[in-house]
């Protein structure tokens, strides 16, 4: 790491900290960040959840002179950031497809004139020339991209809009750049710094162990031994935490079947209403239940410090989504558990296309049958499409949901589909197509590797900090994780014989 903040610097960052934030003193990894924003350099800084990194743009923005540009993923993210900031009397504007016409004008004029010191916008807005041409007129003195690890297609939460992003700040006349993650494994990393085009990036990484956090793995075979122990630690749980299960419909069932004993639980999934899935998410932050039953649609920014406990009901896809999510335990640096009930069986929850995958063909045949519904009054739903479609019915829903992922069809309410361009040509099906094998591979394998984790007989932080880039415990082992509580006592023991 070549950021060096001289003395003096450092003396005036720490005044700014306390005089617009009201904190004592920065956590570690803030420092280097915002000083190596305020130089100008392009950054990444690489931090747990709930470390602190907005404060890393937050603060840069303010003291800089010009307009900081920060781009979300979420709109209920980007309006978190932002009614936080404003509420510290900061200028800012949210500029998203939620403004009419004349909302959008209005953030338009205001940008103009220079009012907003934060515009908060998605890759969808950064992608039209229009708002760029806005966005030109400015002086800019950052451009922040948080959660920075959707634009690898190997991350957990991959946006294609992310991929333009590079565009975007060679369009804008590079300005400096401040990427945001907790999750990077090497080739996230990599992918960061490529598609951004900012190849001389400081890297801010504090590292990946969080000790406040005890990790264990209970192997339970078959449903009912799974609901077994669930009960078991619920019953013994304190505060609030959340259950995270693979599927729709498995949060829904252990919902059902765990309100129906009584316990004060809640539920949370990408098919709830937006209202419905509002008043859940209150009801969690208030502290009102004792657990969340969630998809991973829930979690993604979500600032609550005091989560006691994360349980994974089914083993998920890789160790990144894995660390992210028990990562929203103890943000308050209290002691909190990250648990995975492990049934080997749950594998094959995982959305890996068995059979032959589709090829480049079926992609454009797919594409186009949607394309060819695009001018009735209604998006087509998937028995609409069947009618047309030159597929059998499997196959156009695993192509559909490529072209979803790869954001080229986009799903609307009520499971209706509507193609982005009207056309898809051979090469770029073909690279799809191709892409996605690759893509299928890499996720067999990190499936993998989240699979040797759940049945390793060694330290459980060891292995994770291994896995994210030979990060060295502080001691030996951690001491507070299944195996090595299990050395521990098994020490005593031969001690004590
Ligand atoms: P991240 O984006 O890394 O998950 P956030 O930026 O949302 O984390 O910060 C998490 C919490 O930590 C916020 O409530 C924030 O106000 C608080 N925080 C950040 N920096 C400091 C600091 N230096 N001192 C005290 N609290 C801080
Ligand atoms: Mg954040």
């Amino acid at each position: 790491m070549s950021i060096i903040v001289s003395p003096q610097e450092r003396l005036s960052l720490r005044s700014k900290l306390r005089e617009h934030f009201g904190f004592k003193r920065f956590r570690l990894g803030q420092e280097e960040a915002i000083a190596s924003a305020m130089q100008g350099k392009d950054t990444v800084v690489v931090m747990p959840t709930g470390s602190g990194k907005s404060l890393c743009y937050q603060l840069p923005g303010l003291a800089l002179e010009g307009t900081t540009v920060v781009v979300s993923p979420l709109l209920a993210l980007m309006k978190d950031q932002a009614d936080a900031l404003a509420r510290r009397g900061f200028p800012v504007a949210e500029v998203n497809s939620t403004l009419n016409d004349r909302q959008s004008k209005l953030a338009e004029e205001a940008i103009e004139v220079g009012l907003p010191e934060f515009i908060f916008t998605t890759p969808e807005r950064m992608a039209d020339p229009e708002f760029r041409e806005v966005l030109k007129r400015r002086k800019l003195d950052l451009f922040v991209i948080d959660e920075a690890h959707c634009i690898s297609q190997w991350g957990h939460d991959f946006r294609p809009d992310y991929l333009d992003l590079g565009h975007a700040i060679d369009d804008l006349g590079k300005p400096p750049v401040l990427a945001m993650t907790a999750t990077a494994t090497p080739e996230v990393i990599d992918d960061i710094v490529e598609s951004l085009h900012i190849p001389d990036a400081e890297l801010v990484h504090t590292g990946f162990y969080r000790p406040n956090l005890s990790l264990s793995v209970q192997r339970a075979d078959g449903e009912e031994a799974k609901r077994n122990a669930l009960l078991h630690l619920l019953s013994g749980a304190e505060g609030t935490g959340i259950v995270y299960c693979a599927t729709v419909k498995a949060v829904e069932e252990l919902t059902a079947f765990l309100e129906s004993l009584g316990l004060p639980v809640t539920c949370y999934h990408g098919r709830l209403s937006q209202k419905r899935r509002a008043e859940s998410q209150d009801r969690f932050m208030r502290g009102e239940v004792r657990a969340m039953i969630a998809t991973n649609a829930f979690g993604l920014g979500i600032d609550k410090p005091d989560i006691r406990f994360v349980v994974h009901y089914h083993v998920p896809g890789t160790i990144e989504a894995y660390y992210q999510e028990f990562g929203r335990a103890g943000r308050d640096g209290e002691a909190a558990r990250g648990i995975l009930i492990y049934d080997p069986a749950d594998r094959a929850l995982q959305s890996f296309f068995r059979g032959k995958l589709p090829d480049a063909e079926d992609l454009i045949n797919a594409h186009h049958t949607v394309a060819r519904l695009a001018d009735e009054p209604e998006a087509p739903n998937l028995s609409d499409l069947m009618k047309i479609s030159p597929l059998p019915k499997t196959r156009l829903r695993v192509c559909l949901s490529m072209l979803i992922r790869f954001g080229l069809v986009r799903e609307e309410k009520g499971r209706r589909y509507r193609t982005v361009r009207a056309e898809l040509m051979p090469g770029e099906a073909r690279r799809l197509a191709s892409r996605f094998r690759e893509r299928e591979e890499r996720g067999k394998l990190k499936q993998h590797q989240m699979v040797e984790y759940a049945e390793s007989r060694s330290c459980r932080w060891a292995g994770l900090l291994d896995y994210f880039g030979n990060e060295e415990l502080p001691g030996q082992a951690c001491g507070h994780c299944d195996r090595c509580e299990g050395l521990v006592d098994r020490a005593q023991v031969s001690e004590a014989g």
